[in-house]
Formats: C-alpha cells, sequence, structure tokens
C-alpha cells in the first residue's frame, strides 16, 4: 500500500460509547468506480446511491445524515428478523415451493324434492322402468320404497276423506 493513511481522522472511542466490530475490508475493485455493496463513503466521498442490503433495490442516499444500509424501515425490519432468526439458528433454510391439491369440497347435499316435483321425479321413475334402465336386482329394493310410499299415500288424511 502506497497510499498515505495521514488524512485519516482516527477519534478515539468515548469511555461509554458502545464498541463496534470494525466495517468489513473494502473489496479490491472499490476505487474503480464500480458500485460495491459497501454503504460506508470510500475514499470520503458519500455514495449518491446504494444498494439495499435486504431488496437489492438501488436506493438514493439522502445528502445528509447517515448513509442507510436499506432502501426502507420494511427492509431494515426484515433484514433486522432475518439476522435475529439465524442467530437463533431456528431460520429456515430453504424454502420449498409446492403444489399442494386441495381436497374437493364435499358434493352438495341434493334437496329433498318439494311437493311440486314429485309428480316430475315418479315420472321419470316410470319411464326408466319402461325403458328398462331399472336392473332386475334393483326391482326388490324399488317394491319395498313403493310399496311404502302407497302404504303413506293411503295414510294421508286427504286421502281418507275422499272416500
Ligand atoms: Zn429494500
Amino acid at each position: 500500500m502506497s497510499r498515505n493513511r495521514r488524512g485519516r481522522n482516527v477519534t478515539s472511542p468515548r469511555p461509554n460509547a458502545t464498541v463496534r466490530s470494525p466495517p468489513p475490508p473494502a473489496p479490491p475493485n472499490a476505487a474503480s468506480g464500480v458500485e460495491v455493496r459497501q454503504p460506508v463513503a470510500l475514499n470520503g466521498v458519500r455514495p449518491t446511491s446504494i444498494t439495499c442490503d435486504w431488496c437489492a433495490q438501488p436506493t438514493i442516499v439522502k445528502p445528509r445524515g447517515r448513509v442507510p444500509r436499506w432502501c426502507s424501515e420494511t427492509c431494515r425490519h426484515r433484514s433486522w428478523e432475518q439476522g435475529r432468526a439465524a442467530a437463533s439458528g431456528r431460520s429456515a433454510i430453504q424454502i420449498v415451493e409446492r403444489l399442494v391439491q386441495a381436497p374437493a369440497p364435499p358434493a352438495p347435499e341434493q334437496p329433498s324434492p318439494t311437493p311440486i316435483d314429485w309428480p316430475e321425479t315418479l315420472g321419470a321413475l316410470a319411464a326408466q322402468l319402461d325403458s328398462g334402465r331399472i336392473y332386475d336386482r334393483d326391482l326388490v329394493t324399488l317394491s319395498k320404497a313403493l310399496s311404502n310410499v302407497f302404504a303413506a299415500y293411503e295414510r294421508h288424511p286427504g286421502v281418507r276423506r275422499q272416500r
């Protein structure tokens, strides 16, 4: 290194000042004009823009005040959260995205036919019987159901009154 470091202003830490780790050394291409992710002033020149440490978006640096490392409070907070999670050893190592097939919602329950529907429904049953779409093996069950329907029909007070 041939550079004279006399111009550097070295301040001694105050007695109660928080001890901070020194900033990492600047990368070799720092002086070549290439934008680097080092927010501190390089060679005394304040950067006009930085790249956010979290979202990597370029951000304009205000003319005064501390040179930020993040573009926003949100990114600063995300970075803090990540650092905290990493320190705890419980942070996610890998984010895995996968498609999950949700089970199909249950079929809506068939509404019970209304009195208006019954003639049409029973007509459809008659048509199926006539066209042979009802198998022989289903006839016994159907016969019992029809017998129950007729019995209930005969018990209906309105039917009895008509006799
Ligand atoms: Zn950001």
